[in-house]
């Protein structure tokens, strides 16, 4: 799902945005499978969208939307179904190399019993030898042995060429999965990955350790992709991301939330320094003269403001971010440009 579909399916909202999506479904003479789900809430949530625009044009095609063309759609529109194929591939992959690592042990076992059984006949013609015999014996032991040596180098060829395989699918997997929680435009962290990291730092009652979390949102963004355009606005939020992510270093975190918000984490770092360090970040990006890459027409510039709160007692993830994100509407309220940290009181702090 895409991240403002994501917030949107959170927000007050989200019952209109799946009737809109049951509806179109309707209309459109759709079932109502998870994955036509999935594709036609991107659609209600984004009628002006890609998704959307290719799919009236197929409308207007008279073309009926099959399974088959919704699967289409949504392995080309909705980035995460192609995630899922990859790793269903990948799975298919180390599937198909077990099942030749176990034809080739059985194969091996084979010859390993035939092997056995040689030396047992052998065993028994000794007694009654003569040199004829004998030469007879040894030739099909020599034959056999061979076989059995044949049979051991092709599955050590077959293991260790499996072996290679097995850690080109497993690299590919982690490059998967490293996609599945970046966010593509800013390469920070995304928002499911800064989910995970929140509550699992918060899925403890020991406050001993303190953590801090700060949510930031570019000033009137909206205004300038405006007068910029929406490309140059992408540019922007790149910068801002860059700034953030010299501050979020590990054990930090930083991620892009959504749209043009960002969250900070601060593992045992109380909400001093971390207001420290936001108020260096709010007054370099408020000082760079933004410039148009291609024309070095002079943009102006863009400001942040920002809302800090430290887990005082075993908070949960949820309350957490509540008290930042209020923290940010008073940034937000008195003036914007602004910091501001959340306590028991919430206080405003360094104004701009
Ligand atoms: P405020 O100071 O109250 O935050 O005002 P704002 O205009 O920043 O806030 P608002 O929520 O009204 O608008 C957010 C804007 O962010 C709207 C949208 O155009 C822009 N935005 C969200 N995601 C992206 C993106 O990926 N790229 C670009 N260029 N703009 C985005
Ligand atoms: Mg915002
Ligand atoms: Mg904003």
């Amino acid at each position: 799902m895409s991240n403002d579909i994501e917030i949107s399916v959170r927000s007050p909202a989200a019952y209109a945005l799946a009737g809109e999506a049951l509806r179109l479904m309707q209309d459109h003479g759709v079932w109502p499978t998870p994955l036509n789900y999935e594709l036609w809430l991107h659609v209600a949530g984004d009628p002006d969208g890609a998704l959307a625009q290719e799919i009236n044009r197929l409308v207007k095609a008279s073309e009926n939307i099959t399974e088959e063309i919704s699967e289409s759609l949504a392995a080309k529109f909705i980035a995460r179904l192609k995630v899922n194929d990859e790793v269903r591939d990948a799975g298919l992959k180390l599937t198909r190399e077990l099942a030749s690592i176990t034809e080739v042990i059985v194969e091996a076992q084979k010859a390993q019993k035939n092997y056995g059984e040689t030396l047992e006949g052998a065993r028994k013609t000794m007694s009654a030898v003569d040199a004829a015999a004998l030469k007879g014996l040894i030739d099909s032991l020599t034959t056999a042995t061979n076989h059995v040596l044949t049979q051991h180098s092709v599955l050590e060829g077959r293991l260790s060429e499996s072996s290679r395989e097995v850690t080109r699918l497993r690299k590919h997997l982690d490059q998967v999965r490293m996609e599945a929680m970046t966010d593509a435009l800013t390469n920070l962290a995304n928002r499911k990955s800064f989910d995970e990291s929140l509550d699992a730092h918060c899925d403890t009652d020991d406050v001993t350790k303190p953590l801090t979390l700060a949510v930031i949102d570019i000033d009137h963004f909206k205004r300038f992709n405006d007068t910029w355009g929406h490309q140059t606005g992408d540019q922007v939020l790149r910068y801002v991301a860059s700034v953030l992510a010299r501050i979020g270093r590990p054990p930090r975190m930083a991620a892009r939330y959504g749209g043009e918000e960002f969250g900070l984490l601060f593992p045992g770092e109380t909400s001093g320094t971390v207001e420290r360090l936001l108020n260096e970040a709010r007054t370099e990006i408020a000082s760079r003269v933004l410039k148009r890459r291609s024309t070095n027409e002079d943009l102006g510039t863009v400001t942040i403001s920002a809302g800090i709160a430290q887990r005082t007692h075993a908070e949960d993830a949820f309350d957490l971010l509540d008290r930042a994100d209020k923290a940010l509407y008073l940034s937000k309220n008195n003036g914007r440009n602004k910091v501001t940290v959340a306590e028991n009181e919430t206080r405003g702090s360094n104004a701009a």
